[in-house]
């Protein structure tokens, strides 16, 4: 294929694309296939001769369609969203074009300085402490994973190094083995499987912070104190825990004295030196509007902490963001300088060689889908994606509300949105009455739904 056929097939190829999610709703969502479906429909070796790239095309709804399950159908309830978005599509063909590897900055320098940008862009959405954000001089940053749990194993392995070399700073004699096998990493028992894969692939006990004293599936600081004082006991050395953020941060006041916050798990994180990790894989990207935001409080307690715009932001798989408080704690943990990787700038200390972030040496130049998502969209239509309704629609279904005079309520403002507040005010209130009322309040919405946009 030379340039002029590539011309011709890639505007074959989009029209494709186009027309795919377009009808996409025509097609089953689930896949009706038996194991093993696709290797009778095509040969069992590779052409020895070229085949044409009509023959390709035309395998697409015969080999390969049948058996996709479609992800991006309106249809669609499973597992969780995972993002969707034309300019993150243009941006990932540009990314295929460009084909760059950029393992270190001298490889490629748009590719390590977008993604440092795009990180600061996007951490700044998220209102993250100053810590995280790497500016020109920052100790902090940001860095482009390919999962969430790539994420959660490369915050264990840096605490992991961190821990032993806190360890062996007082204790030269000690030997290192000696350490990593004392090394205990916890999680609540809420905590998605990555984490445990995380302590299998990390070599280090992995234990279960049991949450059934908190109705919110939280983790108590006082059941997290005793376990760690007990390991401690038993000569074991707590070094990592990696928490989903809403099961991390409660809210009650404890009697210990370092309990006494609204942090506590967190604060005990600080002061028994046990490197926090948030993994807000999928709730990360509600983070960008401000009345969701108070739900990562805390998080200037953390070491470090994820989300997965490939999943709520818009931008298509693959896209984890990772930042850490402190660059050195990773870059201490995966430094590998060979000769050929060397480059004139890397003592600068100005360029950032992310093959030191994580675990390959290759990355994709994927800050483009970013870019061209937060450009294309803006904050504030990112924000809109986030909320799926409008302030307008709010409105227009109180007025419709006290129009009907059969119920009343007053709006509020909270943090720029317009909320309709249902209180409780008669004596003479009961739960029919309620009940009513929320049939009027369905109704009514359902109808506004049916007639605005949204
Ligand atoms: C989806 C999800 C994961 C797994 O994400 P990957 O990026 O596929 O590893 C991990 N943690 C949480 C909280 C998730 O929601």
């Amino acid at each position: 294929m030379d340039a002029t056929e590539f011309r011709r097939r890639g505007k074959e190829m989009v029209d494709l694309i186009a027309d795919y999610l377009e009808n996409i709703e025509q097609r089953p969502v689930y896949p009706n296939v038996e194991p093993g479906y696709l290797r009778s429909l095509i040969p069992q070796e590779a052409p020895e001769e070229p085949d044409t790239y009509e023959d390709v095309v035309k395998d697409i709804e015969r080999v390969i369609m049948p058996g996709v399950t479609h992800w991006h159908s309106p249809y669609f309830y499973a597992y969780f969203p995972t993002a969707s978005s034309f300019p993150a599509m243009l941006a990932d063909m540009l990314s295929g074009a460009i084909g760059c590897i950029g393992f270190s900055w001298a490889a490629s320098p748009a590719c390590t300085e977008l993604e440092t940008v795009m990180m600061d862009w996007l951490g700044k959405m998220l209102k993250l402490p100053e810590e995280f954000i790497a500016g020109t001089h920052g100790q902090g940053g940001g860095v482009i994973q390919g999962t969430a749990s790539e994420a959660t194993l490369v915050a264990l392995l840096a605490a992991r190094s961190r821990t032993v070399r806190i360890i062996l700073a007082n204790d030269p004699q000690r030997p290192e083995t000696d350490i990593t096998s004392k090394l205990v990493a916890y999680a609540s028992d809420q905590a998605h499987c990555s984490v445990e894969r995380a302590g299998m692939i990390g070599g280090v006990r992995m234990k279960k912070i049991p949450t059934k004293q908190s109705n919110k599936y939280a983790v108590h600081g006082e059941t997290f104190l005793k376990m760690i004082q007990e390991d401690k006991a038993a000569g074991l050395i707590p070094f990592y825990v990696r928490t989903e953020h809403t099961t991390f941060f409660e809210r009650t006041k404890h009697t210990h004295p370092i309990l006494r916050t609204e942090h506590t798990p967190s604060i005990l994180c600080n002061a028994e030196q046990i490197w926090m990790h948030i993994d807000a894989a999928y709730a990360g990207s509600s983070f960008i509007c401000p009345e969701f935001r108070p739900l990562l409080n805390g998080i200037e307690f953390a070491d470090s902490f994820n989300f997965n715009p490939h999943k709520w932001l818009l931008v298509n798989f693959d896209c984890s963001t990772m930042w850490v408080r402190d660059r050195s704690d990773l870059i201490g943990a995966f430094k590998m300088d060979p000769l050929y990787l060397k480059h004139d700038h890397q003592e600068s200390g100005l360029i950032t060689d992310y093959r030191h972030w994580q675990i390959p040496l290759g990355r994709r130049f994927r800050s483009l889908k970013m870019w061209f998502v937060f450009r294309m969209y803006g904050l504030k239509g990112l924000q809109d994606y986030i909320r799926k309704g409008s302030n307008e629609m709010n409105e227009v279904l109180l007025k419709r509300i006290n129009n009907g005079k059969k119920i009343h309520l007053v709006p509020c403002q909270l943090s720029g949105q317009f909320v309709l507040r249902f209180a409780i005010c008669a004596r003479t209130t009961e739960s029919r009455h309620v009940r009513e009322a929320w049939r009027i309040i369905s109704q009514l919405a359902e109808e506004v739904m049916q007639e605005l946009p949204h």
